[in-house]
């Protein structure tokens, strides 16, 4: 049943243009993604809420936007080089790889041949800069954005008067070599992360990563995810990264088992000790009340884009009995501001003046919310073309509109049509939609 859901959903992102194979026209790249128009708005929309909540919500907490490809040595700073590793093993027949910590067997779970010792495979993206291909010039794809945010720690600190506790927030691309990926967009080897670090006096750290992990389990409870579906799990000893004092997940029920969308840990003071050390530049906190200097110590929210918005694809699917007993419906129940179209205009057919009263309805609501305006096919395959995709308000231009100077607006959960004079339409909508 999971797996069928999970399956209905792939073909819808597909079909609706929420989500393509990347080259597909190529015969596709495994596991990258493209975003289409539906998609990109859907993605852009969690984005902007999270930037909401973390940033413009904070008066101690700022954004940053750095490079993807940064100086080599940040690589080495941050352990990266050394243990950014999975451990690999090969089929000897077939070539296939494995990482050999998810093999529960010693043979080729594909065609049961002879597998190679396991070696440790670095998950960086290595490229080459300027004209020569030679290890002088290996640079490395990030493989989180954190690393960006600290190493600008100084200029952040010189430039904005922050006091500690305070905060640094960035949403970028990330890249990541993964050995054994899959599950749609669950495990990708581009994908976009949203971070934020958290500078802390090291005697309130933990309280702090507490506070952090409830705030954020409750982004997605607030944006809609229900509450049986989402959890936080502690990350136990040996499960920690070689950084991290504490770390916990934020997990979904997938279809396919509970899994990892966001990882909130303590880093300590880790990342900003090994880049003095390694760029022998002084990334401490004089403490201008108590003279105290110390390395900040640090809390980091960290969330993919791409999980979430899987989690919050599926939280949304509803599959249900047609109105006409027949085929069946889907209704993607996205919270409002999740939405990737906020308002679909119809007129009732495709005749003037009926067409005319709509478009001018989307010219005067396009600028304020994306919008939809749709004239082809019966009004209910209309209707159910934007529940598929989540599009909380319809309205409809009729016969009666020439008359009563109004339309009917139908809500896409309740299903109620309410009759509403256009001119007050932009108001209304306002109080719906504007958050
Ligand atoms: P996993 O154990 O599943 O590989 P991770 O613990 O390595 O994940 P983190 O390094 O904590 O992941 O990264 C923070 C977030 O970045 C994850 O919670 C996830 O949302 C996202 N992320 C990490 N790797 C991938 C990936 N390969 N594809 C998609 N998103 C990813």
């Amino acid at each position: 049943m999971a797996e069928k859901i999970q399956e209905n959903l792939i073909s819808l992102c597909k079909r609706r243009g929420f989500i393509f194979q990347t080259s597909e026209i190529y015969g596709g790249l495994q596991s990258f993604y493209d975003y289409g128009p539906l998609g990109v708005e859907l993605k852009r929309n969690i984005k902007k809420l999270w930037w909401k909540e973390m940033v413009q919500n904070h008066k101690e907490i700022v954004g940053l936007d750095s490079s993807i490809l940064m100086h080599p040595k940040t690589w080495q700073a941050s352990g990266h080089l050394e243990g950014f590793t999975d451990p690999l093993v090969e089929c000897k027949r077939c070539h296939k790889r494995f990482k050999a910590d998810e093999l529960t067997k010693d043979r080729c779970p594909e065609c049961g041949g002879a597998l190679t010792n396991s070696k440790d495979f670095n998950l960086m993206f290595k490229t080459f800069m300027g004209s020569t291909e030679d290890s002088a010039s290996e640079v490395y794809l990030r493989p989180e954005t954190a690393q960006g945010i600290f190493v600008n720690f100084k200029n952040v600190l010189q430039t904005s008067r922050l006091k500690i506790p305070f905060g640094v927030a960035q949403i970028g691309k990330a890249f990541r070599n993964e050995i054994t990926s899959g599950n749609f967009i669950f495990r990708i080897k581009e994908f976009e992360q949203m971070e934020l670090e958290y500078f802390v006096n090291p005697k309130n750290a933990s309280k702090i990563h507490e506070k952090w992990q409830k705030k954020r389990l409750n982004w997605y409870i607030d944006l809609g995810i229900n509450k049986e579906n989402i959890r936080l799990k502690k990350h136990s000893k040996d499960q920690l990264a070689h950084y991290a004092k504490a770390c916990s997940d934020v997990e979904y029920n997938f279809p396919f088992g509970w899994s990892e969308i966001e990882g909130i840990a303590n880093r300590q003071d880790f990342d900003l000790t090994q880049h003095s050390k390694f760029s022998h530049q002084d990334l401490v906190y004089l403490d201008p009340e108590t003279g105290e200097k110390f390395a900040p110590h640090i809390i980091e929210p960290s969330a993919g884009v791409e999980r979430p918005l899987l989690a919050f694809l599926i939280d949304a699917y509803e599959e249900m009995a047609g109105e006409t007993g027949k085929k069946k419906e889907v209704v993607l129940r996205l919270d409002k501001r999740l939405s990737p179209i906020k308002v679909a205009i119809f007129p009732l057919i495709k005749k003037e003046p009926l067409q005319k009263i709509a478009k001018e309805i989307f010219n005067d609501l396009k600028s304020a919310w994306m919008c939809q305006y749709d004239e082809t096919g019966s009004i209910g395959k209309r209707y159910r073309r934007q529940d598929e995709i989540g599009t909380p308000y319809c309205i409809t231009v009729d016969f009666d509109s020439l008359d009563d100077d109004s339309v009917t607006i139908r809500d896409r959960d309740t299903r109620e049509q309410e009759r509403i004079k256009i001119k007050e339409l932009k108001l209304i909508l306002r109080q719906r939609l504007d958050f």
